[in-house]
């Protein structure tokens, strides 16, 4: 036999005799009784108090009654069965008690269906109390959910939100529920939208379909949805999320894969064009150096001489926006390579125009290639002056950061870890959105034909990303503009920057090995070098140039080579002669650098650049360096 069910039983009753009677039954149908018997309003306030199964009550008492009784249950708002068990209850009254909320009622004479209607009442009370607390939950789902969830009626209002939405756009619900939510839709995406619901009334369910909400603000966010329609309601259930960040981070990437294709393209283009114009502007000079004075072909060669040095200064933009340019970074303090600017920046801006630099006392250094960095101050300074027609201030700021791992807020795609950033700041006319989005696009200026070439800020880009670091922008109309740079700081003691040396006398006797697959490049740099007195020896390619580098008799003083050629580069190339040539110096001659290519480990340390297109005096200066410069170390 199972044992007895523990029952805590509070009974409505006058007669001790008819509690003793109901204890009776109860044991008798398999329950275990703890009871305690009430007569009074009073005593039934105060049992409440504590957890009951069940309650029995008499319909009449001397001082109490059961409909008083229920009363109070009620306003105690508890779910106990309630039982009238009454020797006198006539139906009439029984009926409007089971009205009031009484469960079931018995005479006192036959109590044998009592015990299965208890079983009953209590299954009963207990699927109740499961609902409520499922309920309850879902409430609480509803109401601390992050994401908003709406039940939104054909008729294009919303009916039900919950309080994320209050979060999410800064309304509060009987806001959000007083108007066609159409009223809030951007009105770009209101066309998209009306598609959707379309969809929604046609039964079909919707899915990730985003549309810009407005906020209190005047600001929009970016909603995504996952709605359902419910035909027989006439209502739609909606699932949304706040996806304005990550919609920015995509339209970031994208951003950032156009630049990545147009800085191919411009790369490419200026690599080529280099070349032509290495040749172009080499054999101007060579005609201009046998000159007379006063020979009329001078004017219209240095025409030409001129023409070729402003296409070459348009190419290097370019190929640093493609970040393919050579960089000779050093070791630097950013506060001394801006205060030496000073003067320079402020001789170059108008008089109404100021520029001030403030320093950070205990900037780290950072590895950056000196003359490119002053280039992308410059070019964001006259920026500023340009924005700054009535006149204004300039200021540029520095200071230590560290960027932390998803640091999304920045989305600079940058790898945690300490940074020096540059803040350039002005009181101009600032920018639209939709300027801002394209400035760091080659070409792209808003000054008009001969004012701008739309190159400043791609160097500016270009730069910053092939030396680790990242560029944001910031700016409103008529609120001014700020550019922030970040450099990666590194631990290395910063070099001291020397003057240049006086230049060298240009000419020499050594013998040089010419490696340059360009033909015209290679014939116009092997002229300029015999009549300036060297022995040369040519090859247009790695090939043909390591038999010759083994086996030639004599001393080779030194080799220039083409990085980028085909088969072999010049840097694998230099690695298989150098151990042969042990006193042999190296000149790499490139427009192109290919930064994978120019993998590190693979250079020889000492190694020299001349970046492409260079000058007759450029090229001879170079080399009378390298020869010039003292007895060089080879590690074994
Ligand atoms: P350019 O100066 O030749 O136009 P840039 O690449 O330097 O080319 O700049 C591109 C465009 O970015 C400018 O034409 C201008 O519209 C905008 N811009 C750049 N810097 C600023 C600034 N500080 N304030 C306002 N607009 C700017
Ligand atoms: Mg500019």
């Amino acid at each position: 036999m199972e044992s007895p069910k523990p029952l805590r039983v509070l009974i409505v009753e006058d007669v001790e005799a008819d509690v003793l009677l109901l204890v009776r039954e109860l044991r008798k149908n398999g329950f275990d009784p703890d009871y305690r018997r009430i007569e009074t309003s009073q005593d039934m306030r105060e049992a409440l108090r504590e957890p009951w199964d069940l309650i029995l009550s008499d319909f009449t008492l001397p001082r109490f009654n059961g409909v008083e009784a229920l009363k109070i249950l009620k306003a105690h708002e508890l779910d106990i069965p309630f039982i009238v068990v009454s020797g006198t209850i006539g139906e009439n009254v029984a009926v409007s008690m089971m009205r009031e909320g009484a469960h079931d009622y018995f005479l006192k004479g036959r109590l044998s269906r009592l015990a299965p209607a208890i079983e009953r009442e209590l299954r009963e009370a207990k699927e109740r109390h499961a609902r409520r607390e499922a309920e309850k939950q879902r409430d609480r789902l509803f109401n601390l959910a992050l994401d908003m969830f709406c039940v939104a009626g054909f008729d294009g209002y919303f009916k039900q939100l919950n309080p994320a939405w209050e979060q999410a756009l800064g309304w509060n619900i009987e806001e959000l529920l007083s108007k066609p939510f159409i009223e809030w839709v951007h009105p770009e995406d209101v066309a998209s939208t009306e598609h959707a619901l379309q969809q929604l009334l046609e039964g079909q369910i919707v899915k990730n379909f985003r549309n810009r909400y407005r906020c209190k603000d005047d600001s929009y966010r970016w909603i995504s949805w996952n709605s359902f329609p419910l035909m027989k309601e006439r209502s739609v259930f909606a699932v949304a999320r706040d996806v304005t960040e990550q919609k920015s981070l995509e339209d970031q990437l994208r951003q950032s894969q156009k630049m990545e294709a147009v800085g191919q393209l411009a790369g490419g283009v200026a690599h080529d064009f280099n070349n032509q114009l290495t040749v172009i502007s080499g054999y101007t000079e060579l005609l201009m150096h046998g000159l007379t004075d006063g020979d009329p072909t001078h004017s219209p060669l240095e025409a030409i001489r001129q023409a070729c040095q402003r296409a070459r200064s348009l190419t290097e933009q370019l190929l640093a926006f493609s970040r393919k340019q050579m960089l000779r970074p050093e070791v630097l303090n950013l506060n001394t390579v801006l205060t030496s600017m000073n003067d320079p920046l402020n001789r170059m801006v108008s008089e109404r125009v100021d520029v001030a630099v403030i320093t950070d006392g205990a900037l780290r250094n950072v590895k950056v290639d000196r003359r490119q960095f002053e280039q992308a101050i410059f070019n964001m300074v006259i920026n500023a002056r340009d924005a700054m027609p009535a006149g204004g201030k300039v200021t540029l700021e520095t200071a230590n950061v560290r960027v932390e791992n998803g640091d999304a807020r920045l989305a600079l795609d940058l790898t945690a870890g300490p940074y020096v950033i540059v803040i350039v700041r002005d009181t101009g006319e600032g920018m639209l959105p939709e300027v801002r989005e394209q400035i760091f696009e080659p070409f792209f200026t808003t000054k008009e034909q001969g004012k701008g070439t739309g190159l400043g800020l791609s160097m500016v880009y270009g730069f910053i990303r092939q030396s680790g670091g990242a560029i944001r922008v910031e700016s409103r109309p008529g609120r001014g503009t700020q550019f922030t740079l970040y450099f990666p700081a590194t631990d290395e003691p910063a070099e001291i920057i020397g003057k240049p040396a006086a230049p060298p006398p240009h000419a020499g006797d050594e013998t040089i090995l010419v490696v340059e697959d360009d033909e015209s490049v290679r014939q116009w740099i092997v002229r300029v070098l015999r009549e300036a007195g060297y022995t040369v020896l040519e090859t247009a390619n790695a090939r043909e140039a390591m038999p010759l580098g083994r086996e030639y008799a004599g001393r080779i003083d030194l080799m220039i080579a083409d990085v980028i050629m085909p088969g072999m580069t010049g840097p694998e190339l230099a690695e298989h002669l150098l151990p042969i040539r042990n006193d042999m110096r190296v000149l790499f001659i490139s427009g192109y650098t290919q930064v994978a290519a120019l993998d590190g480990a693979m250079m020889p340390e000492d190694a020299a650049f001349l970046g492409k297109p260079f000058s007759h005096d450029e090229l001879l200066q170079e080399i009378r360096i390298l020869l010039d410069a003292s007895v060089k170390t080879i590690e074994p």
